[in-house]
């Protein structure tokens, strides 16, 4: 039995008008800020931002960010700010300000807040930080030595935003359930390189709960701009329980799967968000799971419009060769223990041809779907004998 860790962000903040309160956040952790704002968003959140550690007496400065987060871009805005040796790294806008924040905070060695302006993903709430080169290619995942110290969630910025950002952020979430449940029974580890606690699974299952219920109300909500309590509990699903639950309960091999996605024709150019949504399609039928819990998922992704074939990611009329290719560079990724089962190449591709087969079955999910979200839930006991 081996030591086991638990991290999270020892504050976050969610609901309408949040950011105006990011003054007081700061204050209590530093007198002077620096704000790394996505250009995209910069007449919409700088503003309120720099007011708020005004009125807070933080004093800041606004530098606006764009392009990719590659090393040589952490490194030289790094260089920039440590002239005016700021006591925090506030970080805002969609994901790439949110990263080379989180790489500028960990060289500058300073807490940092971060202030998704979309749901896209759980990386406002995680310690990790993708790096890419100038192709665009991720080339790394780093970590900071400590999640964010506060994470500040505006929904009604969120609710502003484009609905598709938010329909990734719920392919994002979705799998984090099953994920979890995968690393446990295999004998994988989290990002924090222990074997998961069982807290993290919990929460990754009650994300999913979360989105089986409202995901469908929030994305009809943010397509009239409005912030209900179904966009409040989905946003939280998707930044907080899906963040907390892939750190803590780990990955496995719908996010594996993101190695072969990112290289495949078409399904390139699909969301991260919406690659894994179908992928742990894939991860079910590897594990063997019913045909009727496939179908029931498939079902629930369909509903809030995530991709359940490879057409949908773009992989139009796929090849033999091109699912191979897809399943063995799935099998480079670290969280291919994380399974129930040891899994191959051919196991992989077979499970992306099973999906395919149910997809085009013109099956629906069983006929008891009132409650079917309850049985396709993951359980998370331990496997028998299956700790480390
Ligand atoms: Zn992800």
């Amino acid at each position: 039995m081996s030591v086991r860790i638990f991290g999270s962000p020892p504050r976050y903040h969610q609901g309408p008008g949040a950011v105006l309160g990011i003054g007081g956040i700061a204050r209590a952790l530093a007198e002077t800020a620096c704000v790394i704002v996505d250009e995209g968003v910069h007449g919409i959140v700088a503003g309120p931002i720099a007011e708020s550690l005004r009125e807070a007496g933080v004093a800041g400065r606004v530098t606006p960010f764009a392009g990719e987060i590659t090393y040589a871009a952490i490194e030289s805005l790094t260089a920039a700010l440590r002239a005016d040796a700021p006591g925090l790294v506030v970080a805002a806008g969609g994901g790439k300000a949110l990263d080379v924040g989180k790489g500028v905070a960990a060289r500058l060695g300073v807490p940092i807040i971060t202030v998704p302006t979309i749901a896209s993903n759980d990386a406002p709430t995680s310690a990790s930080y993708a790096v890419y080169d100038e192709h665009h290619v991720m080339v790394a995942v780093d970590r900071m030595t400590r999640n964010p110290d506060a994470v500040v969630v505006d929904t009604a910025l969120i609710a502003r935003a484009p609905a598709h950002f938010l329909r990734a952020g719920i392919g994002d979430a979705v799998t984090k359930a099953f994920e979890a449940r995968g690393c446990l029974a295999g004998t994988g580890l989290t990002p924090f390189g222990t074997r998961p606690l069982l807290t993290g699974g919990v929460i990754a299952e009650a994300g999913y709960r979360t989105l089986r219920a409202h995901a469908a109300a929030a994305l009809a909500a943010v397509e009239r701009n409005a912030v209900t309590e179904a966009l409040e509990a989905t946003v939280e699903a998707c930044i907080l329980m899906s963040g907390l639950g892939f750190e803590n309960g780990g990955l496995s091999l719908a996010h594996a799967m993101t190695r072969g996605l990112v290289k495949a024709r078409g399904a390139m150019g699909a969301p991260h968000g919406e690659q894994v949504a179908y992928a742990v399609l894939v991860q079910l039928a590897v594990e063997g799971c019913a045909d009727d819990e496939i179908l029931d998922l498939m079902g629930f992704l369909r509903e809030v419009g995530l991709p359940v074939r490879l057409a949908d990611l773009g992989l139009t009329d796929a090849a033999p060769e091109e699912i191979d290719a897809v399943a063995r560079l799935t099998m480079t990724a670290p969280h291919i223990p994380n399974m129930p089962c040891p899994v191959t190449a051919e196991n992989i591709a077979a499970g992306m041809r099973r999906v395919e087969d149910l997809a085009a079955s013109g099956r629906s999910r069983p006929d008891e779907a009132a409650d079917a979200s309850a049985r396709s839930a993951p359980a998370f006991a331990p496997a028998p004998g299956g700790t480390a």
